[in-house]
């Protein structure tokens, strides 16, 4: 590297890493998830064992992963503190969200509901300048620890970014732009990304840093699915062993469809995990499932060895990796 190129960097909890070393990475996880609202809504939600995560995060690394991507944001029922003593017991890289989700998943007096723009973008500058707040599942943030967050969460419903979405938007928008954090946002069955990718880059957060989560709920229209990826955004599909939605086999077909159109080099990968899928709480998947189950598939459907490894490997060390 010459003295003059910026190293490639990924904010982890237990701080920065080299994009380099990123290694074998689910890019959309939730390991831990207090009981609040989230779990009012669906009690498979709740992960709040740490021992159980911890065994989960085991089996993970026993299977050769190295880096896992939480998808739980501020507010929103995340465990900063666990976050980060789980890194540091299991040696898993644990990349954590700042930002927010659907809604639905807070409270009516919740602080989300009322806080202004500005506000919001500072607390999101704060955490991922300074820390993660560990008491923000409902009063407003106040404590904080060193431990950092590496992305930015955003979430929209059906509707995509309408008028109760979109100051939050903008806040998760400012904040990427200030501390080059890439953002992660859900959408809801897969619709909207097109609204959102303009959101964020009208504010100028360029497309290579935005992953577009659960785009793989629905893998019918692949017309759809070609207008996003032409975006230049990273496209996540985490309906992994969800067979509610579809078939794993529809699944690895679908990814065989987006790299004969030429977008290898932007797909991530992840489980999206619940209580009711990982082992250690008593489920059916685990957080092997990709490297055992699902990799094995998509050999069975063509796909190279080499192709599989962008996107457990190559593809995450670009989408996380901080852009300023
Ligand atoms: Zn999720």
């Amino acid at each position: 590297m010459g003295a003059t190129e910026k190293e490639k960097l990924i904010m982890t909890v237990q701080g920065a890493i080299p994009a380099s070393s990123l290694g074998f990475c689910h890019s959309h996880e939730h390991l831990f998830l207090a009981d609040g609202q989230s779990a009012k809504v669906h009690a498979a939600l709740r992960l709040d064992d740490f021992d159980h995560t911890v065994e989960e995060l085991e089996l993970f690394k026993s299977i050769g992963g190295r880096s896992i991507v939480d998808a739980q944001p501020v507010g929103a029922g995340r465990i900063a503190g666990y976050l980060a003593e789980a890194s540091i017991k299991t040696g898993i890289n644990i990349i954590a969200s700042t930002g927010f989700h659907k809604l639905i998943f807070y409270p009516q007096d919740h602080w989300i509901h009322t806080v202004d723009e500005d506000v919001l973008t500072q607390l999101y500058i704060n955490e991922l300048n300074l820390g993660m707040y560990t008491n923000a599942d409902f009063e407003f943030p106040s404590r904080k620890l060193a431990f950092k967050p590496g992305i930015i969460k955003t979430a929209s419903d059906m509707n995509g970014v309408d008028a109760q979405y979109k100051r939050l938007f903008s806040a998760a928008a400012r904040a990427s732009v200030d501390t080059g954090t890439p953002i992660l946002s859900h959408t809801e069955m897969g619709k909207g990304a097109l609204g959102q990718i303009k959101v964020f880059t009208d504010y100028g957060v360029p497309a290579e840093s935005i992953i577009i989560c659960h785009l793989d709920r629905t893998v019918e229209d692949i017309g759809y699915h070609l207008e996003v990826a032409q975006t230049g955004v990273y496209l996540e599909f985490d309906t992994i062993g969800r067979f509610k939605y579809h078939s794993d086999e529809a699944e690895a077909e679908f990814i065989v469809k987006m790299v004969e159109h030429g977008f290898e080099d932007k797909i991530l990968i992840g489980l999206d995990t619940t209580r009711e899928r990982m082992k250690s709480y008593g489920g059916s998947l685990g957080l092997d499932y990709i490297k055992t189950a699902f990799i094995p598939l998509l050999k069975e459907y063509g796909l190279k060895d080499e192709t599989i490894q962008k996107f457990v490997i190559d593809n995450p060390a670009r989408a996380f990796t901080k852009y300023k």
